[in-house]
């Protein structure tokens, strides 16, 4: 156990980190783009928060938090998502009082009980958008367009984006009846869950895999929204026309706690197979409210970074990295160490990549390390040229060796490495 990662948590290792580097750039280079700003929050905050934001009632909230009891007998929980916290951190920094849309982007762990597989951690990483203060459509088709810049900059294709309303607390009542309607008949077939779910939350009942076929034939939010909510809809649809997205309208693609209002929306990659859903978003204009601002409209969406680079490596999309390094010092005798040393630090401070043997290894297997690490150069110190204030300087590439004044290196590789660059 002391030497295994809990259940569903992983190391990422070097190796790994460049490819989420990669994708971080990507994302922050977007958001750059459509004018979102960067905000971190805790990974753990008061566990009502939550409970007050995703809802009592929700599959994260029972059976999913990591909540525990601090030293101070104060129950915290680990964020199972950020929008709770960006809503919280939007009320306590007052950034209401900026000029609305409040445009956010967050890219950190968060943290879920969930059953792990594929696709499915405990801890994992989402990079997130939330736009305050804008009732939409248009900012709600401009985060759809930033997810699917991001998706398509990465390089995958044949996305598949899945929009729905959900409606809002003035239609969405007349329609949960309707429902249960509805359903009614079918409550004896129901799976356990769809049964709980069917005074709590009907809508849930049409998302849910197990009970597919008793939805069918069930009353559609889209013929029973409000004129608000239609004509919102509706104009998101045009923007995203005119944008050139397609999307398909999925009316079974629901959230049903009462402060999210109007559009919902995935996107999917089908390769990915179970887990194909790599973006999940939309509008929540109660709840600012709901954890105790004023009314505020707003919208987000939430991208599981695991899954995107699951994707990229699936579909060969990651790029080569460059991990060379500028200059391998190799120096086997004693002698001329602490020279070799000092020079190694000078080229680091010319702002070189420099390596160098810490082990006392012979002059063969300090080149191999060189050759190991793909060192541009190599400046050996070979006891005769250093006599004579040189040393030799070999292009490892083409193997050619000349030998150069020890005073001038810096100079020279500094304007070698610049020359290939
Ligand atoms: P959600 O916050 O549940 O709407 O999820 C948003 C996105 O986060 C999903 O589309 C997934 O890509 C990702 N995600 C959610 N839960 C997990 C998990 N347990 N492990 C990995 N990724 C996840």
């Amino acid at each position: 156990m002391l030497t295994t990662a809990p259940r569903g948590t992983s190391d990422i290792m070097p190796a790994e980190v460049k490819t989420w580097r990669y994708l971080e750039k990507i994302i922050r280079k977007i958001c750059s783009l459509y004018g979102y700003k960067e905000i971190r929050t805790p990974v753990f905050e008061h566990t009502e928060l939550f409970l007050r934001s995703i809802g009592e009632t929700t599959d994260v909230v029972e059976k999913e938090m990591y909540t525990f009891l601090d030293r101070g007998e104060r129950s915290i929980t680990l964020r199972p998502e950020n929008t709770a916290s960006v809503a919280r951190a939007y009320i306590e920094n007052k950034l209401y009082s900026e000029q609305p849309p409040v445009k956010l982007f967050y890219i950190g762990p968060m943290f879920r009980y969930d059953r792990p597989q594929a696709g499915r951690y405990r801890q994992f990483h989402q990079f997130g958008i939330e736009a305050l203060g804008a009732p939409g459509p248009n900012i709600d088709a401009e985060i759809i367009l930033l997810a699917v810049q991001v998706l398509e900059t990465l390089g995958l294709e044949n996305l598949k984006l899945k929009i729905n309303s959900v409606g809002c607390p003035r239609c969405r009542p007349v329609y949960r009846k309707k429902l249960q309607e509805f359903f009614w008949s079918h409550l004896k077939e129901m799976c356990i869950d769809c049964k709980s779910r069917f005074d709590r939350n009907p809508m849930r009942l049409l998302d849910c895999k197990k009970c597919h076929d008793m939805a069918a034939g069930a009353p559609s939010i889209e013929e029973n929204l409000c004129n608000e909510c239609r004509e919102h809809f509706v104009g998101l649809k045009e923007l995203l026309t005119a944008a050139g997205v397609s999307y398909e309208v999925d009316n079974s693609l629901v959230r049903g706690l009462d402060y999210y209002t109007k559009t919902a929306f995935e996107i999917q990659y089908s390769p990915l197979g179970t887990q194909s859903a790599v973006c999940g978003g939309g509008r929540y204009d109660g709840l600012i409210e709901q954890v105790g601002g004023d009314p505020t409209p707003a919208i987000g969406f939430a991208m599981g970074m695991e899954r995107l680079l699951l994707a990229l490596e699936k579909q060969k999309l990651l790029p080569e990295f460059d991990e060379n390094i500028d200059v391998f010092v190799v120096c086997p005798k004693e002698e001329t160490f602490k020279t070799a040393f000092a020079t190694v630090n000078n080229l680091r401070k010319a702002g070189l990549k420099v390596d160098h043997d810490c082990l006392g290894k012979s002059m063969k297997s300090q080149m191999k390390q060189a050759n190991k690490l793909r060192a541009k150069y190599a400046i050996i110190f070979g006891d005769d040229e250093f006599s004579r204030g040189m040393v030799v300087l070999r292009n490892m590439e083409s193997s050619e060796q000349k030998e150069t004044p020890f005073n001038d290196i810096t100079a020279i590789l500094q304007s070698e490495v610049r020359k290939n660059d």
